[in-house]
C-alpha cells in the first residue's frame, strides 16, 4: 500500500509549475491535471488516491513482465552495490554487460553477433544511422547514404530518429537532418479502394523498388521500419509486404534494418516480430523490453556481415556515450531475461495467452458497429474505428472518438491507448486470461460508450 506524502493537488500543481510533459498540449495538461500514478503490481497501477486501473499497455510498451518484479529489483540492487559504474571507454569492460551479450545473442539466430548498448530506442536509431553510412564507408561507398523510412513510421523523438519516422507534425518543429527519404505505410485499411491486402501489400513493397530507383540504388544505404506499426497505429502489415521488402533490399543491396523497440522481447509471441513476419534484418534495434521498462537500456544488435566489416577493417568506431552497457540496466536486463525464458513467459504468449486475447477480441468485436478491423498477434491487439465497416469508411472525426474511448476507460479504471482512429492495447506479457478477460470486458464497455 501506498501512504500519499502530499495530496494529488499538491502534485499537479508543481508538476504544472515546472514539468513541460510529452506529447500533449501542456495548457490543456496543466487544466485537466495528470493522473498520479504511485504503485504497480503485475498488470495493475494505483494512483494517489487509490483508484486502481489494468494497465493495458505495459506502461509504454515497455514493462513485459508487469510490474512490482522483486528479482528485477534485487539484481539492480546487488550490482549497485558492487559497481554502479564502469564504462567501456578505454581498454575495459565488465561482467554484467559481458553476460548480458551471452544471454542476448543466445536468444537471437546466429546471424547477429554483436551489439552497441544504449540509453533508449532513439538513441538505438542515432546509432543505427552512423553504423550504417559508417559500414557502407569501410566498403569504400561513402555516397551509399541514404536512409529509407516509412511516413507515419516511428522511431524516436531525436533530431536524427525524429527525421527517419515519419510523423509530420514531429517534422513540423524542424531541424532535420539531410539524406533521409519516406515511403508510405502499408496501412490497408486507411487506404481504401480495391486491392486485396495481399496486393496492397506487394504494391507498397514496391514503392521501395520505385524510391530506390528515384535515387539510385548507389545512393541507398538502408530501409527501416518497425514490422508492425506501433505509435502510428498498431498496424499490421498484409503477410505479402516483408517478403517483397526482404527481396527489393537483397536485390539492390540495401541494409534492411528492422526496429524491434516494440515488438522486441516476446510481443507477438516470437521472441522478435520479424520473426512472426519470417524475415531475416540485417540489423535490430531494441529498448523496451530488454528492461522490461525497469530501467532505461536499448541497443542496436548487428548482423555478423555488418560487425566482421566493423571489427575487421573498421579501425576505430568513433561513437560512444558514457552509460553504453550500464552494469545496472546491464544486470536488469540479465534479470529480465532471464525471467522471460525461464518462467516459459514467451511461450505462453505464442501459445496460450496470445491467441486466447485474439479470440476473444474477435468474438466480442468482430459485427460490431463500430469497429471495422481487429489487427494483432500474441499480446498486441488494435481496433480500427469505422464509420461503415462494410466499405471501411473512416468517421471524420476518428481522433475525437478515439480519445473519448479512451478517457471512458481511464475513467473506468482501464489504460488503452487512441492512435488516431485506433485503440491499441499491449499489455505486459505475464498477464493471465483473468487479466486478459478484464482488459477486454473494460475494453468493450468503453467503446460501446464512446457512441
Ligand atoms: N522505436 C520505436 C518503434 C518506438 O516505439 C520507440 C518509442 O516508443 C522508439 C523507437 C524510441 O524509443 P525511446 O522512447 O526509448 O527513445
Amino acid at each position: 500500500p501506498h501512504t500519499p506524502t502530499r495530496s494529488t493537488r499538491d502534485y499537479q500543481q508543481l508538476d504544472a509549475a515546472h514539468h513541460i510533459h510529452a506529447f500533449v498540449d501542456q495548457k490543456a495538461l496543466n487544466a485537466e491535471g495528470p493522473r498520479v500514478m504511485v504503485r504497480g503490481e503485475g498488470l495493475h497501477l494505483w494512483d494517489n488516491d487509490g483508484k486502481r486501473y489494468l494497465d493495458g499497455m505495459s506502461g509504454l510498451w515497455c514493462t513485459n513482465l508487469g510490474y512490482g518484479r522483486k528479482d528485477l529489483a534485487a539484481a539492480a540492487s546487488r550490482q549497485l552495490e558492487q559497481l554502479p559504474y564502469y564504462n567501456m571507454f578505454f581498454h575495459t569492460t565488465h561482467p554484467a554487460v559481458v553476460e548480458l551479450s551471452e544471454q542476448l545473442f543466445s536468444l537471437l539466430p546466429s546471424h547477429y553477433s554483436h551489439a552497441v548498448y544504449t540509453n533508449s530506442g532513439s538513441e538505438a536509431n542515432e546509432v543505427l544511422i552512423r553504423t550504417v553510412r559508417r559500414y557502407w564507408q569501410i566498403l569504400g561507398k561513402p555516397q551509399k547514404k541514404v536512409m529509407i523510412g516509412r511516413w507515419n513510421g516511428y522511431h524516436g523523438s531525436t533530431l536524427a530518429s525524429t527525421a527517419l519516422g515519419g510523423m509530420k507534425f514531429m517534422h513540423e518543429m524542424g531541424g532535420l537532418i539531410p539524406d533521409i527519404a519516406h515511403i508510405d505505410e502499408p496501412y490497408w485499411f486507411a487506404a481504401g479502394g480495391e486491392l486485396s491486402p495481399a496486393e496492397f501489400g506487394r504494391r507498397c513493397a514496391l514503392q521501395l523498388e520505385e524510391k530506390i530507383l528515384e535515387l539510385g540504388a548507389e545512393n541507398v544505404a538502408a530501409f527501416i521500419a518497425e514490422p508492425f506499426q506501433g505509435a502510428g497505429g498498431m498496424i499490421f502489415p498484409p503477410q505479402s509486404y516483408w517478403p517483397e521488402i526482404q527481396r527489393i533490399c537483397r536485390q539492390y543491396d540495401v541494409l534492411l534494418c528492422a526496429d524491434e523497440v516494440i515488438g522486441g522481447f516476446g510481443r507477438t509471441g516470437e521472441w522478435f516480430a520479424h520473426q512472426h513476419f519470417g524475415f531475416q534484418p540485417d540489423t535490430l534495434s531494441i529498448a523496451k523490453g530488454l528492461t522490461s521498462g525497469y530501467i532505461p537500456m536499448g541497443g542496436l544488435v548487428l548482423s555478423k556481415r555488418i560487425a566482421e566489416v566493423l571489427v575487421e577493417q573498421g579501425g576505430v568506431y568513433a561513437h560512444g556515450l558514457t552509460y553504453s552497457g550500464h552494469p545496472v540496466a546491464a544486470a536488469v536486463a540479465i534479470a529480465n531475461i532471464k525471467a522471460l525464458r525461464d518462467e516459459g513467459v514467451v511461450e505462453r504468449v505464442k501459445v496460450d495467452t496470445g491467441p486466447y486475447l485474439q479470440q476473444c477480441l474477435r468474438e466480442v468485436f468482430a459485427g460490431h458497429p463500430l469497429i471495422g478491423e481487429i489487427q494483432g498477434s500474441g499480446l498486441v491487439a488494435a481496433l480500427q474505428f469505422s464509420e461503415d465497416p462494410a466499405s471501411r469508411k473512416r468517421f471524420a472525426n476518428e481522433t475525437d472518438l478515439t480519445w473519448r474511448c479512451r478517457s471512458i476507460g481511464f475513467d473506468n479504471g482501464l489504460i488503452i491507448r487512441a492512435t488516431g482512429g485506433r485503440m491499441i492495447m499491449a499489455p505486459a506479457l505475464v498477464a493471465t486470461r483473468t487479466d486478459l478477460d478484464e482488459l477486454v470486458s473494460k475494453t468493450k464497455l468503453a467503446v460501446d460508450q464512446t457512441a
